[in-house]
């Protein structure tokens, strides 16, 4: 099939898609989006990664206006700087909380983590394959140090399965960083999660600041296991 064909398959699959949620929302009951016509106010900022497989709204079953997203490769939130360097994360978070005041923060990690596979694979030095993704990336770099002192013997797969958990504890730890961030934690206005999607096995994990690991949090055939 030439590309050609194949993406107007791609494009046709799209336009049904749209066309269903045009349905579902514009075409009896538009509740939804007259309501969202006034503004959003989405309760929950979603971090997580631009993998395919790992699309929060899908994973979280949520509707128009309920989460705000913000997706990058390897969900990852570098600590606060007040420099202009990577304002795009950093400004995206600003108007979540500043803007939106959400009321948690849940940064999404997922197995098989490309992003988080180049930095295992020492991607955060000058002789990379990728033009921006070793710097990107080498926001983790620390994850990476950890997970290899601590298992220098384990498979290359257990040590990454490892290093995106550790990443995803170490971007908890970054969003603390911001000041305006630690300020709502401390008053109970707002509540940081750690949630990582184990897709070799289709359940969700949480990170605990308290034990410094992740446990089940829906399990795949027990479901909610709290
Ligand atoms: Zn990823």
């Amino acid at each position: 099939m030439l590309l050609e064909e194949r993406n107007l398959a791609d494009i046709a699959a799209f336009l049904s898609g749209f066309k269903s949620f045009q349905e579902k929302y514009f075409g009896g009951d538009e509740s939804v989006y007259a309501r969202l016509r006034q503004g959003q106010s989405p309760r929950a900022l979603v971090i997580s990664c631009c993998d395919s497989r790992a699309d929060p709204g899908m994973l979280m079953g949520a509707g128009p206006g309920e989460i705000f997203v913000v997706r990058n490769v390897a969900n990852l939130v570098p600590p606060y700087s007040e420099s202009a360097e990577l304002p795009g994360i950093r400004a995206d978070i600003e108007f979540a909380v500043k803007n939106l005041n959400v009321e948690r923060i849940i940064i999404l990690g997922h197995s098989g983590c490309g992003g988080i596979g180049a930095l295992m694979e020492g991607e955060g030095v000058t002789t990379s394959r990728y033009e921006f993704i070793g710097s990107w990336v080498s926001i983790a770099a620390e994850a990476r140090q950890r997970v290899l002192r601590e298992i220098p013997e384990a498979s290359r797969a257990e040590q990454a399965k490892a290093c995106e958990k550790r990443a995803v504890a170490l971007s908890l730890a970054n969003l603390l960083s911001f000041p305006w961030i630690r300020q709502r934690v401390e008053t109970g206005s707002l509540a940081l999660h750690g949630w990582y999607f184990d897709l070799d096995d289709g359940e969700l994990l949480e990170y605990s600041a308290e034990t410094d690991r992740f446990a089940p949090l829906v399990q795949r055939r027990t479901g909610i296991s709290k």
